[in-house]
């Protein structure tokens, strides 16, 4: 191609997506540019997934140094130091964004810092100099809903707890959802005093009805304080503590209100409009199966688009996009069976349906349910359960959801889900020889379904 200013792909943000899609284009021979306004790497490095699980590691320590005793080690929880965590946090998060760069760099991707707007399908403009481009990419994410109540704008987001000037003695969450449950867990286990306020009446719908019922309670033992049905009417600021008001006229004092309502697509201020790329209800913007927008230059893919908000899948479906437009588009990408984890304390995890949408969706289900405290618990004087669950399909004998609260789920469902992927049955499950001692192995050794209970009919 001609100059500087003209590529076969035009990426707009270096998040998760956009950094994986300029990579691969780029080794693919593409001419390609990327452009960003903030820090590379997106809300998954920055404010997002890697921050949040360091302070997850952080607040695992303080249980850490209550379940040694038990074991022989008769320590004193060290007093935490804030300022530390942020410290060490940021150094590395620095680390990561010289990564990213270093990466698109090496793929000789042409790295470029501004407010990108498109002009047309095939033109954008970055703080006025103009590009053109065979494709564009448009890969913004997300951004935190704020508090639409009196007062809301005392509430911050997620983006700000890493970096709270102070830590917060007494903390407000508002929402159930995976980040007011993690930061609920993540700062009551450094020391805060935590409540949650629900509005609904469970956490994390479209959950297990039955695990996130466990979670609330394995969180409420821990000293989370979940109010569920509960809505926040006003905040107020009182001197240097916040104040929260409640639809039943409660009150609560605070450090700091975080909100954790949600989270929509960065489209404004684009230009997509100019472009013909059409948004949905939320200011999603719509793709097919192929991530092309109803322009047909342009693409989308991750939050932008507000389908699976999670870092994994902004990625497949990156390589989807580079696949199509520079490779064999054979690629698609299949979105049942995606794992989850939710990092509470315990932690939540999560492949394949729910009891409920299993029953929708493949008519009669076994469940298989097991509930236990951990060998690790027998000594260290933990009260925390853990709970494992299997829902089958009657019909095919195939593991259709699998679901854990306890240590380190993530890591376990991980390897499940490979393998209901594959289409594991039941009976490939009891097969399975289970490593002794391990919670794990519980999932190939539950043998008796759970007896549904029968409507009485009169
Ligand atoms: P979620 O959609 O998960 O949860 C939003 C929560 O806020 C729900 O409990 C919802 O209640 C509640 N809510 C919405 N509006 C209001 C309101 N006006 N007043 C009170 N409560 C309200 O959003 P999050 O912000 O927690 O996370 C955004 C996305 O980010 C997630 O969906 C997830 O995909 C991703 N994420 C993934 C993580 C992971 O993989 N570990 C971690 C963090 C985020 P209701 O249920 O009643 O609607």
């Amino acid at each position: 191609m001609a100059d500087d200013t003209e590529f076969d792909l035009f990426v707009i943000g270096a998040g998760s997506g956009g950094v994986r899609a300029a990579r691969l284009a780029a080794q693919q021979g593409a001419k390609v540019a990327v452009v960003e306004t903030g820090k590379l790497g997106g809300t998954c490095v920055n404010v997002g997934c890697i921050p949040k699980k360091l302070y997850s590691y952080a607040a695992h320590y303080a249980e850490a140094f209550e379940e040694a005793h038990g074991f022989g080690w008769p320590v004193q929880a060290p007093a935490f130091d804030w300022e530390r965590l942020k410290a060490n946090r940021a150094i590395e998060i620095s680390r990561l964004n010289e990564v990213y760069e270093a990466v698109l760099v090496g793929a000789r991707v042409t790295m470029l810092r501004g407010r990108a707007r498109l002009i047309s399908g095939h033109e954008v403009d970055v703080d006025g100099q103009r590009f053109r481009a065979r494709h564009l990419l448009v890969a913004t994410g997300g951004h935190p809903v704020t508090l639409e109540v009196p007062g809301g704008e005392l509430a911050v987001s997620s983006d700000a707890m890493f970096d709270l000037p102070r830590f917060p003695a007494r903390l407000v969450v508002i929402g159930g959802g995976y980040i007011a449950c993690e930061m609920a867990s993540i700062f009551r286990g450094l020391g805060a005093q935590v409540t949650q306020l629900v509005r609904g009446d469970r956490l994390l719908r479209g959950f297990d009805d039955e695990v996130a019922g466990f979670l609330a309670v394995e969180m409420g033992k821990k000293g989370v304080d979940i109010r569920l049905g509960t809505r926040l009417q006003r905040l107020d600021r009182d001197g240097g503590r916040l104040l929260a008001t409640l639809h039943d006229g409660h009150r609560l004092e605070a450090d700091v209100v975080l909100c954790a309502t949600g989270r929509r697509a960065n489209t404004r201020g684009l230009g997509l409009d100019d472009a013909g790329v059409a948004l949905g209800d939320r200011g999603e913007i719509l793709v097919d199966e192929d991530y092309r927008t109803s322009a047909p230059s342009v693409f989308a893919v991750g939050d932008v688009t507000d389908r699976v908000q999670l870092t994994p899948v902004a990625l497949a479906e990156a390589m989807v996009v580079v696949d199509r437009l520079f490779g064999t588009g054979e690629r698609r990408l299949d979105y049942d069976f995606i794992p989850s984890a939710v990092f509470t304390h315990p932690n939540l995890a999560t492949v394949g349906w729910t009891e409920a949408e299993a029953r929708e969706r493949f008519g009669a289900v076994r469940t298989f349910v097991s509930q236990f405290r951990s060998l690790k618990h027998t000594l260290s004087g933990s009260t925390e359960r853990t709970l494992l669950k299997l829902v089958v399909a009657d019909a095919s004998d195939r593991v259709v959801g699998l679901h854990m609260v306890g240590a380190e789920a993530g890591e376990m469902v991980q390897g499940f889900a490979v393998a209901m992927r594959a289409g594991a049955t039941k009976a490939v499950f009891d097969s399975t020889i289970g490593i002794h001692p391990t919670a794990a192995e519980e999932f190939v050794t539950m043998r008796e379904p759970v007896v549904q209970k029968q409507p009485i009919h009169r």
